[in-house]
């Protein structure tokens, strides 16, 4: 077999083309192969696929393809041009490349395949290609997937913010629930972050959201209830983050009383800070008798923790008539605590009541969102941050977007 036989076979170069040349450089450890196609053929217009003669051929250009025994691999040819009688002189389609692309398909799925198991640096390292190359792979993948991407319903969606780098830099992540995976990624943290992606959105999907998970913020807030039909009754506060701002008002109350206590001489609640914080069928076997003591000396740290532990029964009602019925009673004890801090959050909890109660009906968190932005973590981490945004959003879709990145090799 000849060389040049071999490499079509290796190569799995398709009729009509066949490899004229081969060039083996050892010291560089690159095989560089010429690609080429008997004369007197018809050629499919690109456009509308009709059959036209060669025009001429445009300038060659080379692709990186998959290594050869670990030797760079490098395609050659000079693109047929055909004449169709409808679009003109146009540059034919090439089986292994799609247009403007620097790599074959095949090493472009390798790359793809490599850089989703790992990091960029280690990605371009096992691929021998450049930081910029690494990077235009992942946005061509991005930008395949999202245009393959079909237009589905997303009935319930998850939103948080995701700190870009230090200060205060940050992006929205908008999250699909029952997917797990990440809808968009937008600009800043505020009302118009979140109304950019529903804009993107077809009536019918906009329509078709039934439940949005999310923190207390404002701005989400106003972009939900502003941009979806009936938005209010879809938004759903976090039931995590609400019980972490409970747990700050039990903290704040154990450190007044503990000062107050200290200065009078008692050191009952030295060192019980986490103990509070447990909910009660969490508490360890090893504190209970400890905590079974500090519940009865009668504190109002212990007041406060009850008032906090009482809480997280509203979200146990599957009916919206007696979770509202619970919260009464709870919001009649708690704002006549006499704990200042208790109180606060009862009242922030009263204004926002409306997205509260619909956990009996959606019973969504945002406990999938922070999962997923605990991995968006640890992608910047691994990036050593980024550029720009832009290129934030292209890791994130790239790992966590659910995409179909690969070009198609037939
Ligand atoms: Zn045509």
């Amino acid at each position: 077999m000849r060389d040049t036989d071999l490499y079509r076979y290796l190569l799995g170069v398709e009729d009509p083309w066949f490899v004229s040349e081969v060039q083996l450089d050892v010291k560089e450890q690159r095989v560089d192969v010429w690609i080429e196609h008997p004369k007197g053929l018809q050629w499919p217009c690109p456009e509308c696929g009709a059959e036209g003669t060669l025009h001429d051929h445009a300038e060659e250009r080379v692709w990186r393809h998959l290594d050869s025994c670990q030797f760079q691999t490098f395609l050659h040819a000079r693109p047929p041009r055909v004449v169709c009688p409808e679009h003109g002189v146009r540059q034919v389609q090439l089986p292994w490349a799609k247009p403007h692309a620097r790599f074959t398909l095949l090493f472009e799925r390798f790359a793809i395949e490599v850089l989703r198991h790992t990091t960029i640096q280690a990605g371009r390292m096992i691929l021998r290609i450049s930081w910029d190359e690494a990077w235009h792979v992942m946005e061509r993948a991005v930008q395949r997937g999202l245009r393959r991407k079909p237009e589905r319903m997303i009935a319930q969606l998850g939103v948080d913010e995701k700190s870009v780098g230090s200060g205060q830099d940050y992006v929205t992540v908008v999250c699909d629930l029952e997917r797990s995976t990440v809808e968009e990624v937008t600009e800043g943290n505020n009302c118009r972050s979140l109304q950019i992606y529903f804009e993107g959105l077809t009536d019918k999907q906009r329509e078709g959201i039934e439940a949005v998970a999310m923190d207390m913020a404002g701005g989400y807030i106003n972009a939900v209830s502003g941009s979806l039909p009936e938005g209010r009754e879809k938004i759903v506060f976090d039931r995590f983050h609400i019980m972490k701002l409970m747990n700050e008002a039990v903290d704040r109350v154990r450190r007044e009383e503990h000062k107050r206590l200290t200065d009078g001489g008692s050191s009952i609640l030295t060192g019980t800070k986490f103990l509070w914080l447990y909910a009660r069928e969490r508490l360890p076997a090893k504190h209970w008798e400890q905590f079974s003591i500090l519940k009865a000396a009668g504190l109002k740290t212990a007041r406060a923790w009850a008032i906090k532990e009482t809480l997280r029964e509203l979200w146990r009602y599957k009916s919206r008539a007696w979770a509202e019925k619970f919260w009464k009673r709870w919001y009649f004890w708690a704002t006549h605590s006499r704990l200042a801090p208790v109180k606060k959050i009862a009242n922030t909890l009263k204004t926002h009541l409306y997205g509260i109660l619909t956990y009996s009906k959606h019973r969504i968190t945002n406990a999938t969102t922070e999962g997923i932005n605990s991995k968006i973590e640890t992608l910047r981490k691994a990036a050593c941050g980024f550029r720009n945004k832009q290129r934030f959003r292209t890791v994130i879709l790239f790992h966590l977007g659910g995409l179909d990145l690969y070009p198609a090799t037939h």
